[in-house]
C-alpha cells in the first residue's frame, strides 16, 4: 500500500495529522481476553458466560507487535501505552515488554490494568522499566467491586495498589468510571484518597461505547456534575499539566494533599483537539479515533506484506482518516445509536 499523498505526513520525525494534531502516542491492545466482566465493557450475555473472544491466531503475535511498534517509534511515537481487554493476562507479557524496551527511541512504556494481577508483577514490571500505572476501580466496597467487575477482587486490586505506591511508581493513576446509582455515592470517598495517598484519582464519564449495554442517560453523569459534587470538600487547586496527563483536567484538593483528581469528559467537553493518539485494536486494526469505527486492517498487511514501509503506510493511512472530532453526542441526540467498536478489543 503507497501513502495517498507522499506529502502527508510532513517530512521529519514526527507524525502530524490533518488539522495539525502532532501523534505521538500508541495504544496497544494486547489481547481482548479479561478476567474481569465489567458491566459497562461485556453484553448481559458475557456477563453470565464467557466473552466472545478472538481466536488466537486473530490477535497479533509479540514479533508483530514490536515490528509495529519499532516502525512506529522511528516514524516518531515516543509513548505506548500497553491495554487490552487486560494486558496482564496474556502469557509471556513481561518478556514481551523487556523486549519493548530495547527499542530505541521508546522511552516512555504505561500500563492499563485492573489491578487484578498487578501484586504479583510490579516488581518485574519496575525492573522492566514500567513505572507509570493507570488502575481500574470502581468502588471502595468488596462487594460493590464484585457486583460491577463480576469477580470478588477487591483485595487483590487494593495489594495492587498498595505495591506500586511502596515500589515508588509515579504517576499511579486510578481510573474510576462514575455511574449514578451504581458508584455514585462514593465519588467523595475516590476524591478523598487523594488527600490521603500519592493517586492521582480520575473520574471518567461513562461512555456508551460498544458492547455496553448498561448505558443510558440517567446513569451517566457529566464530570461537571462531579467536580461540583467534590469542591464540597475543599478548594480544587488547578495543577499544572503535565505531558502525561492526557486529557485530564487535573486538580488538587486542598493544598496539603499528596494526590490529585482527574476529571475526563469524553462526552461533555471533547478534547479532539488535543487528541494524539493513535489505537493499535487486539484484533490489529489501527484506529485514530476511540469513539469512531473506521479502522485500518494492519493485521492483513502484517501477514502478506510485511514491511516496514507497508506498515508505515498504514500509519499514515490511519492518522489521515482521523477525524476532527467524535460526534458521537450529536448521533446520540439525532437516533440514539452507539458506536460499535468493542471496548475489549479497543483498550480503552
Ligand atoms: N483491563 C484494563 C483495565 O481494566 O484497566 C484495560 C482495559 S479497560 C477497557 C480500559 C479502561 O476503559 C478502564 O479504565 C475502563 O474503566 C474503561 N472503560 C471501559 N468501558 C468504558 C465505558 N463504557 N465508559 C468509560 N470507560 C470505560
Amino acid at each position: 500500500m503507497k501513502a495517498k499523498n507522499s506529502s502527508f505526513p510532513p517530512p521529519g520525525k514526527s507524525l502530524t495529522d490533518l488539522f495539525s494534531r502532532s501523534i505521538s502516542y500508541l495504544r496497544l491492545s494486547l489481547t481482548d481476553r479479561c478476567n474481569l466482566r465489567c458491566i459497562y465493557c461485556v453484553t448481559e450475555d458475557e456477563s453470565s458466560g464467557s466473552l466472545t473472544k478472538l481466536k488466537h491466531e486473530e490477535l497479533l503475535t509479540y514479533e508483530e507487535l514490536l515490528h509495529v511498534v519499532r516502525v512506529a517509534v522511528n516514524m516518531g511515537i515516543t509513548k505506548v501505552r500497553l491495554t487490552g481487554g487486560e494486558p496482564l493476562v496474556r502469557r509471556g507479557v513481561l518478556d514481551f515488554i523487556r523486549d519493548m524496551m530495547r527499542i530505541e527511541g521508546l522511552d516512555d512504556v504505561r500500563i492499563t490494568t485492573n489491578g487484578v494481577l498487578l501484586a504479583g508483577c510490579a516488581q518485574e514490571l519496575l525492573d522492566a522499566g514500567v513505572s507509570k500505572v493507570n488502575i481500574s476501580l470502581d468502588s471502595l466496597k468488596a462487594k460493590r467491586v464484585q457486583e460491577i467487575t463480576g469477580i470478588d477482587c477487591f483485595d487483590k486490586v487494593w495489594q495492587g495498589i498498595e505495591k506500586v505506591l511502596a515500589l515508588g511508581f509515579s504517576p499511579v493513576k486510578v481510573n474510576m468510571v462514575a455511574m449514578r446509582h451504581i458508584n455514585d455515592d462514593e465519588i467523595l470517598d475516590f476524591a478523598r484518597l487523594s488527600q490521603q495517598l500519592p493517586l492521582q484519582m480520575r473520574f471518567i464519564e461513562f461512555m456508551p461505547i460498544g458492547a455496553s449495554s448498561r448505558w443510558d442517560k440517567d446513569t451517566y453523569i457529566s464530570t461537571d456534575e462531579i467536580m461540583e459534587r467534590v469542591s464540597a470538600l475543599g478548594e480544587l487547586i488547578p495543577m499544572q499539566k503535565g505531558r502525561a496527563d492526557g486529557p485530564a483536567k487535573v486538580f488538587r484538593l486542598g493544598a496539603d494533599a499528596p494526590g490529585s483528581l482527574g476529571f475526563i469528559s469524553p462526552l461533555s467537553h471533547h478534547f479532539c483537539d488535543r487528541c494524539n493518539r493513535l489505537r493499535l485494536t487486539s484484533a490489529g486494526s489501527l484506529r485514530s479515533c476511540l469513539l469512531h469505527d473506521e479502522e485500518v486492517d494492519l493485521r492483513s498487511i502484517l501477514r502478506n506484506q510485511p514491511t516496514d514501509e507497508a506498515i508505515q503506510a498504514a500509519m499514515i493511512e490511519a492518522i489521515r482518516n482521523k477525524p476532527r472530532g467524535h460526534q458521537l453526542t450529536e448521533r446520540m441526540k439525532q437516533s440514539g445509536s452507539d458506536c460499535h467498536g468493542r471496548m475489549s478489543r479497543i483498550g480503552g
